[in-house]
């Protein structure tokens, strides 16, 4: 624009002094070149290649006409130069070399330009004056000459900077670029990631999470950001979520109970801290992985390994993990265990003539039955088949009383599973075979200890199926003789077979005050027979309260004797009550009844209870001893010192006496032990303003040491073992 400006001004200064047919033609050459350069200028403009070939393309073509350019004006100097008219030769001079201060400037970028362009102006003029050699011509020339190297320093200088300038300018652009493409991708990343992520800060507020963090917890971005962590219902990644904030990598893996919604899902979450240029903790980021389709193929690949499909029972691997940990808990307790191994009886036939939709439905609901009679601490598995095993812990750690535990829950089973079963519209019978196999400790390997209930099993089936046997012939016997004691138990009291013996009671005088009730069996075989070894099978079977009855029934018969006779008149019975036969619903009616009947003087009639069984049920049996109190009746508490009495019922129970156990009285004279426990059993039972009796009294020196301690009553071999009704007669010297 400048350029076509200047030659217009020119041509229009110089038309009077140069000829129209130089001067038209040179400013048509200016006016189309300058032309041309705008049009080349316009087309780089729009061409959107950013390639450095087509660059110096471009650059060639610009040069090319900027050079012609140059040329043209070049030539002003020389076809222009209007020889006679000074003034116009200073005129001409001065826009020369404005323009070509102005094209130096405005071609610094390219110095190749701004040179050429400026010599090509310049050179011409100048050559000019010094050629006409006129004084102050030449002198013109000289200072443009100075000015023009002048001007070509300063190009450089020029030059220079804007280069410099570009360069900072292109590598700003694509610094800015490249931040900005990675967090873009950063953002992308985030967004689209499969796994939640989210930020926080030392105040454990949320900052930033992602979509999938959201939809992990059912809930939206801008809900989830500026949440607290603290403030969240469930605390279990937390302390992983702190560890991050002191720069460490913190882990989680669990359930998640999302406060804010009912997202309830396993996790893994890894938190790591979030730092600052200077390496400052500012804060935690975390990702959260959800697991739950994981955990649910874990559990599904665990139920495969370690159960069975058809039963939903634990499989033979499981079993015999069970029973490792079972054999190492007995070893530790020094209880047995019972292996139980247990086989239909005539599985095959009903699967070959039923199906084996059938069989499956029998195998379903024997599974079901089983675990109906177990509890809950026992495992009942399936090998195979039509094949059972039970694992039963925490038995006695007498072999023949665990072999009794284990055959009455064998018995269970086995009258469980007789019962009719429904197999779609057919009602079927059936029945199984049991083995069974007593374990203590390591004792035995696993596998021994299936063989060996295996092999009991079959012995069950040749005996004739529907049975249990025992894999050792001692415990087998023993449960046989369990049994037959069982069944003659039974016809002992219609048979009365059973007898009461009194063992006296005395005061610090030797005076008798009465007797404690012991019964006996005499057993058509066996002879006389203690209460230890029947009571706790009476007691069992429920046979205990028909016999504690009769004992009763004697009791207030004799008291109702000895109310006749002066001499026995005021004699009290003690009678042992089982926890059983107490906590029936009837016995307070039905003692009252008993009571009345024998029109005795309840006063005189003390039961004798133990520890034990005050414990299971303190405020029914609470109630039911003040009911019977409210009778009349008083109480013993029996054992006294073996149990785990609490002082604080203790204060509770309407009690008379408290009877100090006879595994005291008998190391008394030579264990100072049990000399303080009775001292304190003494003390005790006089703070609480009961009666207190020593049983199992020996010797003379238990006796004497009692007696020192304040011992009031006393029971013992050294007064009298347990005698007939006859002989306490004769004792009491009545007839
Ligand atoms: P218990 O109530 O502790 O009875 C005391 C036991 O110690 C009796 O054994 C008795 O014979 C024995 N004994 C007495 N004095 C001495 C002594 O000086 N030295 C030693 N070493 N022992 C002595 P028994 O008669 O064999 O009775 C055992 C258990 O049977 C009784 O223990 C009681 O718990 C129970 N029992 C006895 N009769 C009945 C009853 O009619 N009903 C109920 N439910 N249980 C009864
Ligand atoms: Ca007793
Ligand atoms: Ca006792």
């Amino acid at each position: 624009m400048a350029s076509i400006l200047l030659a217009c001004v020119l041509a229009y200064v110089l038309r009077e002094v140069i000829s129209s047919t130089i001067i038209y033609p040179w400013l048509a050459l200016v006016l189309f070149f300058s032309f041309a350069r705008a049009v080349l200028i316009f087309a780089y403009a729009r061409s959107d290649t950013n390639e450095s070939t087509t660059n110096s393309g471009w650059l060639k073509k610009y040069r090319f006409l900027i050079f012609i350019v140059g040329a043209i004006w070049g030539s002003a100097g020389i076809l222009l130069f209007p020889a006679d008219y000074p003034q116009h030769q200073l005129f001409l001079i001065f826009m020369l070399a404005g323009l070509t201060a102005g094209g130096i400037i405005a071609f610094s970028a390219d110095l190749v330009c701004a040179i050429t362009f400026a010599c090509l102006i310049i050179v011409p003029v100048m050559l000019r004056l010094f050629v006409i050699g006129d004084g102050i011509l030449i002198s013109m020339g000289v200072a443009i000459l100075l000015y023009f190297g002048f001007m070509l320093a300063s190009t450089w200088h020029i030059n220079r900077n804007i280069r410099e300038n570009i360069t900072l300018h292109v590598e700003a652009a694509a610094r800015e670029e490249a931040v900005r493409s990675s967090e873009e991708r950063y953002r992308l990343l985030l967004n689209h990631s499969p796994v939640g992520i989210f930020h926080y800060d030392t105040q454990y507020i949320i900052t930033f999470c992602n979509k999938r963090f959201a939809d992990l917890l059912e809930n939206s971005v801008e809900n989830i950001a500026g949440v607290n962590l603290k403030s969240l219902k469930d605390q279990l990644a937390f302390p992983a979520l702190e560890r991050a904030l002191l720069g460490e990598i913190g882990h989680y893996e669990g359930r998640y109970n999302a406060t804010y919604s009912d997202a309830n899902i396993w996790i893994s979450l890894i938190c790591a801290p979030s730092l600052d240029t200077f390496e400052n903790v500012v804060g935690g980021i975390a990702i959260v992985q959800d697991i739950s389709e994981r955990k649910k193929a874990e559990y599904i690949i665990e139920n495969l390994a370690f159960y069975d499909s058809l039963t939903q029972l634990p499989n033979r691997q499981l079993l015999l993990d069970r029973l490792k940990l079972a054999l190492a808990t007995s070893a530790r307790s020094g209880k047995d265990g019972a292996l139980l191994f247990l086989d239909l009886d005539n599985f095959k036939i009903l699967n070959d003539s039923h199906g084996h939709d059938a069989g499956d439905s029998l195998l379903r609901q024997v599974a079901a039955r089983l675990t109906t009679c177990l509890h809950g601490d026992d495992t009942v598995a399936r090998l195979g088949g039509d094949e059972f095993v039970v694992l039963i812990e925490d038995l006695s750690n007498q072999d023949t009383t665990a072999a009794t535990q284990a055959e009455i829950v064998g018995e269970r089973i086995l009258a469980s599973l007789k019962q009719p079963y429904q197999l779609g519209e057919k009602e079927y019978q059936s029945t199984a075979s049991i083995g069974v196999v007593i374990f203590k400790g390591h004792d035995q390997s696993l596998e021994e200890l299936l063989k060996h209930a295996d092999i009991a099993m079959y012995q069950a089936k040749k005996a004739g199926r529907n049975t249990l046997r025992f894999f050792d012939p001692q415990m087998q016997e023993a449960v046989n003789s369990r049994v037959d004691i069982e069944h003659e138990l039974r016809k002992a009291l219609e048979n009365q077979q059973f007898q009461l013996f009194y063992q006296i009671q005395v005061d610090r005088h030797n005076r008798i005050l009465g007797a404690e009730t012991l019964i006996r069996w005499l057993h058509p075989e066996r002879g006389f027979m203690s209460p230890a070894e029947f009571i706790p099978l009476a007691e069992e079977t429920g046979l205990i309260l028909p016999i504690g009855q009769w004992v009763i029934e004697t009791a207030c018969e004799q008291l109702k004797t000895w109310q006749k006779n002066a001499k026995t008149r005021d004699l009290t019975l003690s009678v042992n009550v089982s926890a059983k036969q107490f906590h029936q619903a009837a016995f307070v009616t039905q003692l009252t009844e008993t009571i009345k009947r024998h029109a005795i003087n309840p006063l005189q009639l003390k039961l004798e209870l133990t520890e034990s069984f005050l414990l299971e049920n303190i405020e029914e049996t609470i109630a039911t001893m003040s009911a019977l109190n409210d009778v009349g009746i008083q109480f013993s508490l029996d054992d006294f010192g073996t149990g785990y009495s609490c002082l604080q019922y203790l204060k509770r129970l309407p009690l008379v006496q408290l009877k100090i156990d006879q595994s005291f009285v008998r190391d008394l004279v030579v264990d100072s032990s049990d000399r303080a426990i009775v001292r304190t059993i003494i003390a005790m039972a006089k703070s609480l303003e009961l009666n207190v009796i020593a049983e199992g009294v020996e010797t003379k020196e238990q006796l004497e040491l009692l007696l020192n301690k304040g011992c009031e009553h006393f029971q013992g071999y050294l007064f009298s073992p347990p005698i007939s009704i006859s002989e306490l007669n004769e004792l009491l010297e009545v007839d």
